[in-house]
Parts: structure tokens; C-alpha cells; sequence
């Protein structure tokens, strides 16, 4: 089984002006392509591996009996595939409310406005390359923190819920070293909350 490159559920140009077209065209043409085909790489070399849903491989993957550079792969490439293919979903060019969602983080973090004030603090603090997550752990509760490069929560058997990507690809065309600027501006793409 070859993992393939979602399409984006979007046009390319649908979430401006907060992320432009260019940005999102090489973003999932290009770096997300890139994580696929990487990943399916590492994969070719293991095909007992290949029927293994990409979530398990990599709540597995300490336990995997492959080369460790095998394992790196999987852990950045499939983290990239992981990651991305939720990005896209999470963000939209309206607005689409998940009223539930409002609520578990209106009783866990008291508001969404506060909410979004730690979560923007992780984004913005993160050293280098990496991802802010909103996640649940593994008895459901809210965690917030941010992870360097493609790492998954999966990898600590987290199911991710909100994630924002603040690799400089994702924000350079438009926003150059501003990232606070394109953090603020991303909170109108991500559709689940108001
Ligand atoms: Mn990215």
C-alpha cells in the first residue's frame, strides 16, 4: 500500500489573504509530496511493513526491528505526511464551527480566547522548526505543547486535534521572520473554531 498525497480539500488560493496561494501550492506540492515519497521510500525497503497503518507505525516504532535511519525516515516522513494531511483539514475558507470541540476547550482551558492565547504562546516560543498541537492523551484529556521538526503526537500515542506548522515554509513567501503575524493571521483559516 503506497501512501499517496491527499488532495487539498481547497483551492490553492482559498485561504488568502491569511495564507497565500504560493505558499500553499509548493506547500502540499512540494513538501508534502516530498514527505510521501520519502516515506514510501523507507517503506519499499520493509514490505512486511507496508499493510501497517501509518498511526500504529508509529506508535510501534522503538519497537520496529529496522535500521535505525530506517526509523528516522519514518519518523520525519511519516510524521510530515501525518501532520500535513491534518492541516488541511482543520483549516478552510469558511468557517465551520466544531460546537463540541468549543466546549471541551471552553471546560479545560476556561475560554477560547485563552485558549488560543497558550496556544499562540507555544507557537510563537518554539525554537526552529516545528508544530504547536492541541492534543488528547491517552485518557482524553486537553495537552498543549509544542514538538521540533515533523515529530507526531502519535509517536507518544497522542491523537492530535489542532496543529499549526511553523516551519518557515509554511509562512516565508508572505510573512518572512514574522511569525507571530502569520500565527494571528492563521486563526482566521482554522475552521473549527470561531
Ligand atoms: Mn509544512
Amino acid at each position: 500500500m503506497k501512501h499517496t498525497l491527499p488532495p487539498l480539500p481547497y483551492a490553492y488560493n482559498a485561504l488568502e489573504p491569511h495564507i497565500d496561494s504560493r505558499t500553499m501550492e509548493i506547500h502540499h506540492t512540494k513538501h508534502h509530496q516530498t514527505y510521501v515519497d520519502k516515506l514510501n521510500a523507507a517503506l519499499d525497503r520493509h514490505p512486511e511493513l507496508a499493510e501497517r497503518p501509518l498511526d500504529d507505525l508509529m506508535k510501534n516504532l522503538a519497537t520496529l526491528s529496522i535500521p535505525a535511519a530506517d526509523k528516522k525516515a519514518i519518523r520525519n516522513h511519516g510524521g510530515g505526511h501525518l501532520n500535513h494531511s491534518l492541516f488541511w483539514t482543520i483549516m478552510g475558507p469558511r468557517k465551520e464551527i466544531d460546537q463540541a470541540l468549543v466546549t471541551d476547550i471552553e471546560k479545560s482551558f476556561g475560554s477560547i480566547s485563552e485558549f488560543k492565547r497558550q496556544f499562540t504562546d507555544k507557537a510563537a516560543a518554539h525554537f526552529g522548526s516545528g508544530w504547536a498541537w492541541l492534543v488528547r492523551d491517552e485518557k482524553g484529556k486537553f495537552k498543549l505543547y509544542s514538538l521540533p521538526n515533523q515529530d507526531s503526537p502519535v509517536l507518544k500515542s497522542h491523537a492530535p486535534v489542532i496543529g499549526l506548522d511553523v516551519w518557515e515554509h509554511a509562512y516565508y513567501l508572505k510573512y518572512q521572520n514574522r511569525r507571530p503575524e502569520y500565527i494571528e493571521a492563521w486563526w482566521h483559516a482554522l475552521k473549527l473554531l470561531p
